[in-house]
């Protein structure tokens, strides 16, 4: 059993609560007392948030940071570049870069990782001798630096829409990302091992690009009604939702409907170039709809409708995609800001919503819905930022998801990873 003593803590309401003294026993918070003294208690200066979830990460991304910020091009050009890194990893430098990412993000304040991975296979496609090398790389990395992770391998089996609707073959390096079938994905991931005390497994389809509407159903199917996660790539370029209407005469949130896919399991990330129907569609289901707005920004993907997929009823969360910046701050903040700048309206999410979207909806989305709260039952997982002295509570939470924000300590499953304020 240990206990922290946390200066200000948010447990959930509209204001934080001073004098918070957690109890924490195998992973989990036991018991919140407000108005506490600290004891012998851990103390945390500051205010204590639940640990944020990172819910979309490519951590290979990560190697372009600085090498695709400058020059001309699109979306598309920037996968070109994403590619060239592809193409030179192997298992050893996956865990390298992963690794260093994730304890960026420990770092930054991120407690838990939905990694979207697709990079399954060999430079000629070829299985490695074990053919989920490249996913025990990604799960030992994580280990290691302590951070929670929800591996969410992917399917991914076509290069691309044709002209003409049909799937194209995958290029060179997409033939790395593919299994040949979506049986072969099946099988392939029945070997992976099973759920931990910081792992967690589910699904992810790539997108309408590289998915079939018939190996979206194996997805599925596989994935059942028991809540594993399902994650897509949903919408991030007007050319995918063209190609899409091309193919299958619908948009791709209209393609999910029809094939069962949209429900409160499943992610939706960047839900960014949508239909009025489209927010209706997620919203209803109740969808979660994952924003990563500094990485959307980087790549000229565009701003989606945050505000109008909450009002329609979605849940939003937010993820760090490409990595060119990891910071949960930043990356919460941005839905607001972005939503300003499109909108020249101020105060379109509430700062308690932001954070919301930030921990509980981003854990949820993970399949670990008992954790980004602080509460009695919760998993551990807490970061702790620095607050300007004598600020009023009423603007801490403000002061810590819009100003500049210095992260204290991060600690997962009731272990300091990083605590410089005790
Ligand atoms: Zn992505």
């Amino acid at each position: 059993v240990s206990r922290y003593w946390c200066e200000w803590a948010w447990l959930g309401g509209d204001l934080p609560t001073a004098s918070v003294l957690l109890t924490v026993d195998e992973g989990r918070i036991t018991a919140v007392e407000a108005g506490a003294a600290a004891g012998d208690a851990t103390r945390l200066h500051g205010l204590t948030l639940p640990g944020f979830a990172n819910a979309h990460s490519h951590a290979f991304h990560r190697a372009l940071r600085g090498r695709t910020q400058s020059g001309e091009g699109s979306f598309w050009t920037w996968r070109d570049q994403m590619y060239r890194v592809a193409e030179t990893l192997n298992p050893d430098s996956y865990f390298e870069l992963a690794r260093s990412t994730y304890a960026e993000m420990l770092a930054a304040g991120y407690t838990a990782v939905g990694e979207f991975h697709y990079l399954h296979h060999g430079p000629d496609g070829k299985p490695y001798d074990d053919p989920n090398a490249m996913s025990e790389s990604l799960l030992a990395a994580a280990a290691e630096v302590g951070i929670r992770i929800t591996l969410l391998d992917t399917l991914y089996l076509h290069g691309g829409i044709g002209p003409d609707g049909s799937y194209l073959p995958p290029n060179p390096v997409q033939r790395r990302f593919s299994d040949g079938s979506a049986a072969a994905w099946v099988a392939r991931i029945g070997h992976l091992g099973t759920d931990g005390s910081r792992v967690r497994h589910g699904a992810a389809i790539h997108s309408v690009r590289a998915v079939d509407p018939a190996a979206m159903r194996v997805v599925r199917d596989r994935c059942g009604d028991g809540g594993i996660p399902i994650h897509i790539h949903l919408s991030e370029q007007p050319v995918e939702n063209d190609q899409c209407r091309a193919a299958h005469g619908r948009t791709p949130a209209q393609l999910l409907a029809d094939l069962g896919i949209l429900g409160e399991r499943l992610t939706a990330v960047h839900a960014t170039h949508l239909t009025d129907s489209d927010i209706s569609l997620l919203g209803t289901a109740r969808v979660t709809a994952c924003f990563c707005p500094t990485t959307e920004r980087d790549l000229a993907d565009g701003v989606g409708p945050s505000r109008h997929l909450v009002e329609a009823g979605a849940r939003l969360a937010i993820g760090s995609d490409s990595h060119a910046v990891i910071d949960p701050f930043q990356e919460v903040g941005a839905v607001e800001l972005n939503e300003r700048l499109v909108t020249l309206i101020r105060g379109n999410h509430s700062v308690r919503s932001l954070l919301e979207a930030g921990t509980n909806n981003g854990y949820a989305a993970l399949g670990w819905p008992e954790g980004g709260r602080v509460e009695s039952g919760a998993l551990a997982d807490l970061v702790t930022v620095g607050l300007e002295p004598g600020i009023e509570p009423e603007h801490m939470m403000g002061w810590a998801l819009f100003g500049t924000t210095t992260v204290g300590a991060t600690i997962v499953a009731g272990e300091p990873i990083r605590t410089s304020t005790e």
